[in-house]
């Protein structure tokens, strides 16, 4: 079981399949034994989306006639002074005269319980219990007993098993929790300096996903799309393409990787505007950039490293003196400030870019094992 990642958050493996059904097992011999041989039809009321995976596996280990009833509720902010509000959204049958057993996903502040409870007098129950797969102990402090708990789990996010993150990952058999480890590396530095080379690396031995904006971009040029057909002269001319551009690729990754450790950010970002925004998408999924690693090299290096890789890459931007002098340029002006960002956000890591790639390699390893 790898990580998984829902829109922009990852989230880890939590709990396995085999272990939730052990715990729905539990916890329905104890229902058998509470309920098993009364006379009356207890209601199972299945608290939706949430408990749907829930209800289906608690209900085949149930010995005891039951019915099954569903309830849809919604928050909103109202504007009364009570602030959020649950609305009942339908409840699919009658629970007049009967022993309701409510059955839930998760139970965190409890303030559902406290809706379905009172919900449930109102519409004549003679008894209400609570039978919950998950019960966060730490965020729960109502006075209503939670009478059937399956599981106790710390007060993390998670999903999997009926329990979403926008409506996505219900349908994992599963659980999965929020990854905060995820690891945000930038590879920066200079045109030249290497970070294509020791890329490659990097991502293999820490299990990354290597993000080249140039190649993504060069990969649109090759295909002939609308973005590549506009990055093209800015490209050939030694200019960046406009940051919503660059932006918006990196986000799409970040959204469709599976299965790493982490990040590998090279050529990204290249303004302080850029910077922010991967400061927000990072924010977004509970996260922010582990560290940077800066190649640094000199300039009279980068024309002689990049003249050098024109006759072997074939670079249209690597082969013209004026476009090399033009992202030297670039680089400075707009490039090189963020140097002083990432030391004041603390992460910011200088490394010397000059030797071997193998030397290079193992000053950048040592470095990373500090992460
Ligand atoms: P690179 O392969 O990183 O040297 O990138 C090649 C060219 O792609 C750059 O000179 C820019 O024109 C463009 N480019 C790559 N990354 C970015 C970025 N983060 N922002 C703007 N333009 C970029």
């Amino acid at each position: 079981m790898g990580n998984v990642r829902l829109y922009d958050k990852s989230f880890r493996p939590f709990i396995p399949y085999d272990k939730i059904e052990e715990a729905i097992d539990t916890v329905a011999l104890r229902l058998n034994k509470d309920y098993g041989g009364s006379t009356d039809v207890p209601v199972l009321l299945c608290v939706l989306n949430g408990s749907i995976l829930f209800t289906a596996e608690l209900m085949k280990r149930l010995s005891f006639k039951c019915e099954v009833v569903s309830i849809k509720l919604s928050s909103y902010s109202g504007t009364e002074s009570t602030g959020n509000v649950r609305q009942v959204m339908g409840m699919t049958g009658s629970v007049e005269g009967k022993r309701v057993i409510i059955v839930e996903d998760i139970v965190d502040t409890g303030k559902t319980i406290v809706d379905l409870k009172r919900i449930l007098s109102e519409k004549g129950a003679v008894e209400s219990k609570v039978c919950t797969l998950l019960l966060k102990p730490d965020k729960y402090h109502e006075d209503i007993p939670i009478d059937y708990v399956a599981m106790e789990i710390p007060n993390d996010f998670i999903v999997g098993f009926g329990l979403d993150y926008d409506e996505l990952g219900r349908n994992s058999k599963d659980i999965y929790v929020l990854d905060t480890d995820m690891k945000y590396y930038i590879l920066f530095g200079p045109p030249g300096a290497g970070k294509g080379t020791q890329a490659a690396a990097m991502v293999e031995k820490f299990n990354l996903c290597h993000i080249s904006t140039g190649e993504l971009l060069r990969g649109e040029i090759a295909r002939g799309t609308q973005l590549g057909l506009k990055a093209k002269a800015l490209i050939d001319a030694g200019e960046l393409v406009p940051d919503e551009v660059v932006e918006g690729m990196i986000e799409n990754k970040f959204n469709t990787v599976k299965d790493v450790a982490g990040f590998l950010l090279d050529g990204f970002p290249r303004t302080i505007a850029q910077a922010e925004a991967l400061d927000r998408m990072l924010a977004k999924a509970g996260s922010k950039v582990t560290a940077v690693v800066s190649l640094m090299i000199p300039d009279e290096t980068i024309r002689e490293r990049i003249l050098g890789r024109a006759a072997v890459e074939g670079r249209a931007d690597d082969a013209s003196e004026e476009t090399i002098a033009n992202r030297v340029r670039t680089y400075h002006e707009k490039t090189e400030p963020l140097i002083g960002y990432y030391k004041d956000a603390g992460v910011y890591n200088e490394i010397d870019g000059l030797g071997t790639i193998d030397e290079v390699r193992s000053r950048i390893n040592s470095l990373m094992e500090k992460y």
